[in-house]
């Protein structure tokens, strides 16, 4: 079946499929989203993306853009990087302190919170105008120049912090953060704000199925190496505690946000952004792991 008659026949299907989990409620502007909103967009190397549902409203990438400043990152620091962060699944809630007190400062991943917050320290080393830096980097991947942060998002975030500043202070303690405390709150609170469409979002991934290079463009965003890594790390560490069960049952690399969406890919195929407000209980949206498991089964492609 065509990729389009794909989409559609899952957008379909799937459109009365609410009602069987929470919409994120620990900010105001998250819960007051509309809880049967529905988006998929898939985009293909050529550059065609193809969407149904409320694919051109934005909302809240969340931990989506822990990707975005993994890539950032990792570009310019390489192996080095490797030593203050783990590349293990955690087993563990996406915000917990429980394993850094043992594994001395040293977060498991840089999916987990505490793995983004010493990479959001490396990212304020490397680009002093982290907040320019990183909107800068989605626009260019996603070729849409007016994506930003949704300050409203991004001042609540920081209202409600105390567990992020609680696991800054606590790495910070066994050395493993460099910056003010604060400053790296503020730029991870700012980056969890981005608000994307599910259409900038498949975009804004289409470098991790072509090697590295933004194919509308050409340009080189990293080499072959890094996008092996990167999608190896979304593969085994993306969705929180139930990435095993995602690869289980849809079989592709994929970070999800607690504002609803998840992006997968299939390296030399295609990205596809998903989004649907309401979570199960480990944080992803069940609709979005629903859409994306009977998309590679109708396919019938994935990366296995
Ligand atoms: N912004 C929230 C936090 O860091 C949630 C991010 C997410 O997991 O999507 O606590």
């Amino acid at each position: 079946m065509e990729l389009k008659n794909i989409i559609n026949k899952i957008f379909s299907e799937l459109s009365d499929y609410t009602g069987h989990g929470q919409v994120a409620d620990y900010i105001p502007a998250l819960s007051s989203v509309k809880r049967d909103s529905f988006a998929i967009s898939a985009a293909t190397l050529d550059g065609n993306v193809i969407s149904a549902g409320d694919f051109t409203e934005r909302f809240s990438i969340q931990s989506i853009s822990k990707v975005f400043t993994l890539a950032m990152v990792s570009r310019h620091l390489g192996d080095k990087l490797w030593e203050s962060v783990g590349r293990e699944p955690s087993g563990t809630a996406f915000n917990s302190l429980i394993q850094l007190e043992q594994e001395k400062g040293i977060p498991r991943n840089p999916f987990i919170n505490s793995g983004a917050l010493v990479i959001t320290d490396r990212l304020i080393d490397l680009y002093p105008d982290s907040k320019h830096a990183i909107i800068d980097f989605v626009r260019e991947l996603s070729g849409v120049k007016d994506i930003s942060y949704d300050k409203s998002v991004a001042l609540s975030e920081l209202e409600t912090s105390h567990r992020n500043l609680a696991l800054a202070n606590f790495i910070k303690s066994f050395g493993n953060i460099h910056n003010k405390v604060e400053d790296i709150i503020d730029v991870y609170c700012n980056q969890c704000s981005i608000s994307m469409s599910t259409e900038e979002l498949a975009k804004s991934f289409l470098f991790l199925a072509s090697g590295g290079v933004i194919p509308t463009t050409g340009q080189r965003v990293c080499g072959p190496r890094s996008v092996k890594r990167l999608n190896a790390l979304m593969l085994t560490c993306g969705l929180y505690n139930e990435s095993g069960d995602f690869a289980f049952r849809v079989g592709m690399p994929g970070k999800s946000g607690v504002g609803g969406g998840i992006v997968a890919v299939i390296p030399n195929k295609l990205s596809i952004a998903v989004w649907s407000p309401e979570l199960n209980s480990n944080g992803n949206s069940y609709r979005g792991i629903e859409t994306l498991e009977r998309f590679t089964t109708e396919l019938g492609i994935s990366v296995f």
